[in-house]
């Protein structure tokens, strides 16, 4: 199945290692390989499907084959409802207004930009709180100093789809009469305690965006076990319509249309197969990478349901002798684009860095990791035998470190000239 040795890169002897691209050895891929290529179903089902709704000229607006993938959402994650849209930020907005969130709200920096522009962009202060550097989630034990008079809700990510510490956020929540909501944006298919996530908090918002383990080309998905939440959150996706002429809310466009939700149902229809690959692949990271020194891989807990999706790999520079950032540029060399999310955290990026420009402080975690995590390919469009060469040209470059520290110092002097 795969044409390179299997053994670790450290056992192979000097002759059979190419020399890395940056040391003037040929790139491991003659085609960039990225992070979050997207995962594709049966292209028949989706002709099938698509077929459907020319014919039918029941394009958008609450469709069929919307109402459908709603309701094997709900059904699969087991929550009363779930209200899908054309994007999971637009779906956090509206998840976010729909509960009443106002003043201040906490989230973590470490996650997606989107997270916190939800909250900004309807005038809501973000409060930055720092993550556990074990989950990478909002750290239970930072959350009450933040809490003021005006803080009305906690936003909360499961970052690469490993939940968030659900029951002391929601302890801490119900102490306090906040609002507890999550972005589940990583998170379809990954369980707590059992429990799929979807079902958490006063609601949960999802997005199938192309990059995600299920996509709808750009979608996304609240779900929520509150009837009246729910009935506001349909209300807000259209214009606030609560019936022909009558409009009862402020609303806004939030629709997911006939093609996107074609694309989430085929893509549901193999997302078993999706998730098994994934697991392969990231099994197999976590062997080859670990072997290495100062390299580990972001773990799930094995009882539960996961999806995978993301292989994360924090870099311990001084053991590994490369930085996180060293490994990305080497890689880079070889066409492979390992991505370094959520680097450089958001309370770094606009309007977040003027505006709170002393957030740093209370951040050293989410500073330490967006130093030192890379996200590295994987998914239905990377092979066992791309794995094992990315896996040796990391190893190579750790065996080689001067060199390559030398050659990346003497790169960087030449883009000055
Ligand atoms: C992808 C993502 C979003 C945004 O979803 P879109 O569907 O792209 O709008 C929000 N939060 C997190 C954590 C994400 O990864």
């Amino acid at each position: 199945m795969s044409s390179t040795p299997t053994g670790t890169p450290q056992t192979r002897t000097a002759e059979n290692v190419r020399p890395l691209a940056l040391l003037g050895g040929i790139p491991a891929f003659a085609e960039p390989l990225h992070v979050g290529r997207p995962n594709i179903g049966s292209r028949q089902r989706l002709h099938e499907r698509l077929d459907e709704i020319i014919d039918r000229r029941w394009l958008t607006n609450d469709g069929p084959l919307v109402q459908e993938f709603e309701q094997r959402l709900s059904d699969w994650i087991g929550v009363r409802h779930a209200i899908a849209m054309c994007n999971g930020t637009i779906g956090l907005e509206i998840m976010i207004r729909a509960a009443g969130l106002q003043g201040e709200v906490i989230v973590p920096s470490f996650t997606f930009v989107a997270t916190v522009h939800a909250l900004m962009w309807q005038e809501i202060q973000p409060v930055f709180c720092d993550i556990d550097p074990v989950t990478h989630s909002l750290d239970p034990e930072r959350i009450e100093e933040l809490i003021t008079p005006k803080t009305t809700g906690i936003l909360a990510v499961h970052t690469w789809g490993r939940p968030a510490e659900v029951e002391r956020l929601q302890a801490i929540a119900d102490r306090h009469g906040l609002t507890l909501l999550f972005d589940a944006a990583h998170a379809i298919g990954c369980s707590r305690g059992g429990r799929m996530v979807g079902g958490f908090g006063a609601a949960e918002c999802f997005s199938f965006h192309a990059t995600k383990v299920l996509n709808c080309f750009e979608g996304g998905a609240v779900t929520t076990d509150d009837d009246r939440l729910a009935e506001r959150i349909r209300f807000m996706r259209n214009f606030g319509f609560a019936g022909k002429d009558r409009v009862e809310y402020l609303g806004s466009n939030g629709k997911m249309n006939e093609m996107s939700a074609a694309m989430g149902l085929t893509s549901m229809d193999s997302l078993t197969e999706f998730i098994a690959t994934n697991r392969r692949h990231w099994e197999l990271y976590r062997d080859r990478l670990e072997a290495l020194p100062g390299l580990s891989v972001f773990e799930h807990d094995s009882n539960e349901h996961h999806n995978y999706h993301y292989v994360v790999v924090e870099v311990d520079a001084q053991q590994a002798g490369l930085s996180r950032d060293e490994i990305v540029r080497m890689l880079e060399v070889e066409n492979v684009l390992a991505r370094r999310y959520f680097y450089p955290g958001s309370h770094r990026m606009q309007p977040y860095r003027s505006l709170q420009p002393q957030a740093y402080r209370v951040l050293p975690h989410t500073e330490a990791l967006c130093q030192s995590v890379l996200t590295l390919p994987t998914g239905t469009a990377v092979t066992t035998e791309a794995i094992e060469r990315i896996c040796e040209r990391i190893g190579t470059a750790l065996q080689e470190a001067d060199a390559v520290r030398a050659r990346l110092v003497e790169s960087a002097a030449d883009r000055t000239v």
